[in-house]
């Protein structure tokens, strides 16, 4: 995945500069350095990058100024590094709210963008998201342009379980997209998305079209979808769409196959406009719902705890006794081995692992390098090692493997762990690593589930 690349990049000049013996001017300049050239070569704008390098200076030197290094080389990496952090997810945010669909309420969102942008696709990724998430959904194919549009939404929208409309004889889309929608209002249906033709290039026929189909339907929110290999030429598009159509946010499909992902985030948060999701994937799940710090989090190797929650609440909708069970356990802070087990396990049938590695905190960033297949193979390794766990350890919080002293404080391992690494066939080394993803896991789910529970922070994120 090439945004994984830009990542590594990103997060190998930070390691290195975490590292350095003493934070100064060029050390900082070094960092600077990297992290600018990692996002030149990755489409975003010259200005951008230029701007981010002058702000995170201008950031470091007030902190410094301030004293609030109080002298300590660590207190000043840590610093640069959240001025960092912080001008990254600036750069990708528009710092506008999207709309937000609500249940009970006939949401019409229609999709507009230039053709084998992926907007048929992505379509029907978007029904199947809100579909999992109670959302009563279906899709209105509007496209009349181009041959078989209808077929492959047809197609599509049965492999997903979800309602569509469309017709092979009608050719007035504007009157497919009325028609549509006011059936599926009768229905009470919550989400109603409607796929509008599209062009090979901008021109005033499709920007016609879109204006009558959004008389017609009174959208309460036009998605822009864009293909991520344009690059930074996304803000020229977009702004384009947003003299015709005033749509409310953007979809950037594609993003798993291209080296400008993050030229054409960059340049759509300058347009300030909110992404809303990434298409990363031709299959139906392959949509990742967007936000800013959670996005340059997952980026930048830390874990992306909201969109690992997202994932587990889809899994969990399918399968309501367990969720009950686990929101329990994480409202109360109890998660032992064997629950993390059991979601890594889930989340390892869930799509490709690197995609889904990147989102659990505490995962060395090496545990995602190389192949999908490389990838798994260290995943199952973690499993393994926990295969040769006794039950009671499964369901213990971890503390059973360690050596405890006199005053009941961790003084080493216990020989529990040379146990687990001999039957495993695995190193005491692999064991502790997994010991310690495990309490990072545990420490991150606690403080985001908290009092308010798993499955409330996780419906708080819809
Ligand atoms: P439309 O003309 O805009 O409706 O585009 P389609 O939905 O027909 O998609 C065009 C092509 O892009 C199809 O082959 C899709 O499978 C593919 N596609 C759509 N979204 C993605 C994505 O996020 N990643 C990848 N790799 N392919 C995608």
């Amino acid at each position: 995945m090439v945004l994984a690349d830009l990542g590594r990049k990103l997060n190998s000049a930070l390691s290195q500069f975490s590292r350095v013996s003493s934070v100064d001017q060029e050390a900082l300049d070094a960092l600077l350095k990297e992290i600018c050239a990692a996002l030149l070569e990755s489409d975003v704008n010259v200005k951008l990058v230029s701007s981010l390098r002058q702000k995170v200076k201008a950031k470091v030197k007030a902190a410094l100024d301030t004293g609030a290094d109080k002298g300590r080389e660590g207190q000043r990496k840590n610093i640069v590094q959240k001025a960092i952090f912080d001008e990254l997810v600036h750069l990708v945010d528009p710092g506008v709210e999207p709309y937000k669909p609500r249940k009970g309420y006939p949401n019409v969102i229609m999709a507009v963008g230039l053709q084998g942008n992926g907007k048929t696709t992505t379509c029907t990724k978007l029904a199947v998201h809100y579909q999992k998430r109670g959302f009563k959904s279906c899709i209105v194919c509007a496209d009349t342009f181009r041959a078989g549009a209808f077929d492959q939404t047809r197609q599509s929208a049965t492999k997903a379980k979800v309602a569509y409309f469309g017709s092979y004889t009608e050719t007035d889309p504007v009157s497919i997209a009325a028609q549509g929608v006011e059936k599926f209002k009768k229905e009470r249906f919550d989400v109603i998305i409607v796929d509008t033709s599209g062009r090979h290039k901008q021109e005033s026929e499709l920007f016609q079209e879109m204006v009558q189909i959004s008389e017609a339907v009174k959208p309460d929110m036009t998605v822009l979808v864009l293909d991520a290999s344009i690059g930074q030429a996304a803000e020229a598009q977009s702004r384009a769409f947003k003299d015709s159509a005033d749509f409310g946010a953007i979809i950037v499909t594609k993003m798993d196959g291209h080296a400008k992902g993050g030229g054409a985030i960059s340049a759509v948060a300058a347009t300030k406009t909110p992404i809303i999701f990434l298409g990363v994937g031709e299959h139906l799940a392959d949509l990742d719902k967007f936000a800013p710090q959670p996005f340059i989090s997952k980026l930048l190797g830390m874990g992306d705890v909201q969109g690992l929650m997202e994932h587990m609440h889809d899994v969990a909708m399918a399968n309501p006794n367990k969720q009950k069970e686990m929101a329990k356990k994480f409202e109360e802070g109890k998660i032992s081995i064997r629950d993390w087990r059991e979601q890594i396990q889930t989340v390892m049938g869930m799509g490709p692992i690197s995609k889904i590695a990147s989102m659990i905190p505490g995962l060395p960033q090496d545990m995602l390098a190389g192949s999908d297949e490389e990838g798994a193979h260290r995943m199952k390794k973690l499993l393994y090692i926990t295969d040769s766990m006794t039950a009671e350890e499964l369901d213990s919080d971890g503390m059973l493997f360690m050596e405890l002293g006199k005053d009941g404080k961790p003084i080493g391992l216990s020989w529990r762990v040379w146990r687990v690494a001999r039957g495993s066939g695995t190193h005491v080394r692999d064991v502790e690593e997994v010991l310690c993803q495990y309490r990072m896991m545990a420490n991150v789910a606690k403080q985001a589930g908290g009092k308010k529970g798993w499955l409330q922070a996780a419906q708080k994120m819809q």
